[in-house]
């Protein structure tokens, strides 16, 4: 005997409805992307909003749900697997991918222990075998999979702190930081803001961390890099978001390392540089560091959200995020939780592993050498229509300016206006620039001509 509501659910699994309805309207979704504005205009933005009301008293139709989504929402998003958006640092996703995302989803799977999931956990280690492999990262990494680098640094750095305080007789999880030998923190003074939310969040203190300037693309400056002991944590840049730069790991991840300091590696985007050949030696010398964080949502072109976190140290990693409860029946298999914060988390190394097979090696080397190849064609247009490159570029990643803050400004607001293209404007050395991340699978070399030439037509205005 089924009551009212499980008859609903029974029958929109029956018939489908709802399921249907969301791929025709995602086809048509992903039809429509090349004309798509990369970012919606006002109308869009209006109709969207005006979906605030009162939340309904009586539920409604599946497939009405679908529409009412759709008609409300669709138009207010961005073109993120366009081929002229640009903003920050999101990426496009892959077909496959996509896909991977809809069929996982349908299994509905929860990752946290092999018993919630065999499958889940299973792929995991595939794609921690198969990732640290194409990183070039020591055979005893562990990987955890967490939402993106933001999760994945955290854990990265909770490590540490365990680890070097447990040398110092101190178990953090058990005393806490009252009173517990001090540790250092040294990084770039253009270090992601994620990066300076884990050392906040982990009782370290912004203001006690040692910031060494950094060079014209924000990679850090190796000479200015103070001693390192087994206190310290070092935090480094595989690909700084706004100059793409990339710190010295040959020198550094080896400083680190004679010292007994914990380098961690933040390489959100630019730790794929590893898996391209011509963009490898960005990336020589990392393998000495202790523990590393990107996303596949970026540069893999995943869909969000998923970053893996690598840890060299699996026993400090795990007791860092150790849980226990008496209902979890552990140990049957991978238990990803252990490598992650959360308990309940959704499975997404099938993305990952989409991704990486339908890619194979020389996909992989093939994206993140197109990424940077638009990269490069960008900041050639640019710069030969007169615009100041603020930096040369670097990987996928360049930035350029006006003479003056004010005409940058109103350039940058104008193209994003017209929606012809869409970039982020960023700080840099004082100055306003304006900064482009070519990150999608899908912008061509049209595109890129395209987007130069809507911010000439802004400046010619
Ligand atoms: C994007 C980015 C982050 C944050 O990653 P999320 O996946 O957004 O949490 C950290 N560091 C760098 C260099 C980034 O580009």
């Amino acid at each position: 005997m089924k009551n009212e509501l499980q008859a609903r659910m029974m029958r929109d699994l029956d018939d489908k409805r709802p399921l249907r309805r969301a791929v025709e309207h995602a086809f048509r979704h992903i039809d429509e992307t090349p004309d798509r504005r990369p970012f919606p205009d006002d109308a869009a933005l209006a109709r969207a909003r005006a979906m605030h009301a009162p939340m309904p008293e009586a539920g409604a139709d599946s497939s009405a749900v679908i529409d009412r989504m759709k008609d409300g929402f669709a138009d207010a998003c961005v073109t993120a697997t366009g081929g002229r958006y640009f903003g920050f640092v999101t990426g496009g996703v892959l077909p496959a991918t996509l896909g991977a995302r809809w069929l996982a989803d349908a299994w509905d799977q929860n990752a946290p222990l092999f018993r919630t999931s065999p499958a889940a956990n299973i792929v995991e280690e595939i794609c921690e075998a198969w990732l640290k492999d194409l990183f070039g990262l020591p055979d005893e990494t562990v990987a955890g999979f967490v939402s993106g680098s933001s999760l994945a640094i955290y854990c990265g750095l909770a490590a540490a702190r365990w680890r070097l305080l447990e040398r110092q007789g101190w178990d953090v999880n058990a005393k806490g930081l009252n009173g517990a030998p001090p540790l250092r923190v040294v990084a770039g003074r253009d270090t992601h803001g994620v990066v300076v939310k884990a050392v906040t969040l982990l009782g370290f203190g912004a203001e006690n961390t040692e910031w060494v300037d950094v060079d014209a693309n924000g990679a850090i400056k190796t000479e200015d890099v103070p001693a390192l002991d087994d206190r310290t944590i070092l935090l480094l840049q595989a690909g700084n978001v706004n100059g793409g730069g990339f710190d010295d790991f040959e020198t550094l991840c080896a400083r680190a390392k004679a010292a007994g300091a914990w380098a961690h590696v933040d390489g959100a985007f630019g730790l794929w540089a590893a898996a391209a050949k011509d963009y490898a030696h960005l990336t020589a010398g990392m393998e000495n560091a202790s523990s590393w964080s990107c996303d596949a949502h970026k540069t893999l072109n995943t869909p969000y959200d998923c970053g893996v976190v690598f840890c060299r140290d699996g026993e400090a990693i795990k007791s860092a995020l150790h849980q226990a409860g008496s209902y979890l029946e552990i140990g049957a298999g991978r238990d990803g939780m252990y490598m992650t914060p959360e308990l309940s988390r959704r499975a997404r190394a099938f993305e990952i592993w989409a991704a990486l097979t339908y890619l194979g090696r020389e996909g992989v080397d093939g994206l993140v050498s197109l990424l940077c190849e638009r990269a490069a064609q960008f900041a050639d247009e640019i710069s030969a229509a007169g615009f100041r490159l603020a930096a040369e570029p670097s990987f996928n990643q360049l930035m350029f300016a006006c003479e003056s803050d004010e005409e940058t400004n109103h350039i940058l607001r104008t193209v994003q206006e017209s929606s012809e293209a869409w970039a982020a404007g960023a700080k840099w050395f004082g100055r306003r620039v304006i900064r482009v991340s070519v990150c999608s699978w899908a912008t061509t070399e049209e595109d890129v001509t395209r987007s130069v030439a809507a911010f000439v037509n802004a400046r010619d205005a």
